[in-house]
């Protein structure tokens, strides 16, 4: 049952069609786990807090510096110095005091996953390198939970939502190779703020959809964005049989 005040605090999103007073309930209840809290994690861990999901879980072991503060918007100048999770925390909770909040100021190591993830209802992958995010694929297949996967660097995003119980591809099906750890970094390649705000964002919808069931999320799709010509192309991802994560010899 929500309250008066949650009834005003959520009534923008409850007046969608197919969201609802049901949609609400079902965010409550939900227990995510966002990994990461920098470009990415900050728009989707405020989303999420704001909608009212139930409880959040942030983990991130890097603190804040200033070359973090044009895109990760949790972050403010008198956070440098300080654990990204638990400025975050602060910020979302200043917003809206109702989320339960558990903060995990390090970096996840794969026995970590292996304890957090039973009970999720989701994850989403916010974290910046290879070797996290297969750590997190393979418990992800695991414990049968779906990760919501961005990535931007640049002017290019893309998005994904891999769901282990739909016997879908994973994220090792779409990059078998890790090739280096700096493939994906922002720092030498530089990033728009905005254009990982718009990853971010879509990483928080995709999950509002998939909890709340008010649309049909990402399925088995690749999207991929490249913002300065703002050309958006849906591509679809197969199962790879060779798969180290989840395929036959796996
Ligand atoms: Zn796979």
């Amino acid at each position: 049952m929500l309250t008066d005040d949650e009834l005003l605090r959520y009534s923008r999103q409850i007046l969608v069609p197919g969201f609802d007073i049901a949609g609400q309930e079902k965010l409550q209840r939900a227990r995510v786990l966002v990994l990461g809290l920098g470009g990415l994690g900050s728009p989707a861990a405020l989303y999420l807090g704001g909608a009212g999901v139930g409880q959040l879980l942030l983990a991130d072991g890097d603190v804040v510096e200033v070359d973090n503060l044009p895109r990760q918007l949790c972050h403010r100048q008198s956070d440098c110095g300080r654990n990204k999770a638990e400025s975050a925390a602060e910020a979302i909770a200043g917003r809206n005091p109702g989320v339960r909040i558990e903060v995990i100021p390090r970096h996840l190591q794969a026995t970590d996953l292996d304890q957090l993830l039973p009970g999720l209802d989701l994850v989403l992958d916010c974290s910046d390198n290879y070797p996290v995010r297969y750590a997190l694929n393979r418990a992800s297949r695991r414990h049968r939970v779906p990760v919501v996967s961005a990535a931007a660097v640049r002017t290019e995003a893309q998005i994904a939502l891999l769901d282990p119980n739909r016997e879908g591809p994973c994220y090792r099906c779409l990059y078998p190779d890790a090739g280096s750890d700096t493939a994906l970094s922002c720092a030498e390649s530089g990033v728009l703020g905005p254009v990982v705000g718009v990853a971010g964002s879509l990483q928080a919808l995709e999950a509002i959809k998939y909890l709340s069931g008010c649309a049909d999320p990402l399925g088995d799709t690749l999207l991929v964005m490249d913002l300065a010509s703002l050309a958006f192309q849906r591509l679809r991802i197969r199962r790879r049989d060779n798969c180290p994560d989840c395929g036959s010899r796996a």
